[in-house]
């Protein structure tokens, strides 16, 4: 399959891992909106948030709660933001799911 994502999961496309184990991995996203900006992605594909299914339910709970729990261990202990941008008016680019996590500023709302 021609996913960017599913590639840098199995390292084809080289990227600066933060956390990975069985079911997600996280790294830096290359370009970066914050000074902390990493992304979290399943490692099986899924194209979007609108292709989740009740599986999925206990896999996105972990990757959502393993995203808070990275962005403090990289310092935003005064907040952070978790996003997903769904399909062309969402902002998505990349279909893979995938949560980008923004931290160590002051982020404005509502999003441009
Ligand atoms: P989207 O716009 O789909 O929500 O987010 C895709 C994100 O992937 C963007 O923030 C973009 O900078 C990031 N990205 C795109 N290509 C690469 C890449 O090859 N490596 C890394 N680390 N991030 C990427
Ligand atoms: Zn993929």
């Amino acid at each position: 399959m021609d996913c960017l994502f599913c590639k840098i999961i199995v390292g084809e496309i080289p990227s600066e891992k933060i956390y990975e184990d069985d079911d997600m991995y996280a790294f830096k996203d290359i370009d970066p909106q914050a000074p902390v900006h990493f992304l979290v992605i399943p490692k099986k594909h899924i194209q979007d948030a609108d292709a989740l299914t009740e599986e999925e339910d206990a896999l996105i709970g972990r990757i959502f709660r393993k995203a808070g729990e990275l962005a403090k261990e990289l310092g935003c202990d005064k907040g952070y933001r978790i996003v997903n941008n769904c399909k062309e008016d969402g902002g998505q680019t990349v279909n893979h799911l995938h949560f980008h996590i923004l931290g160590q500023r002051s982020l404005q709302w509502p999003p441009g």
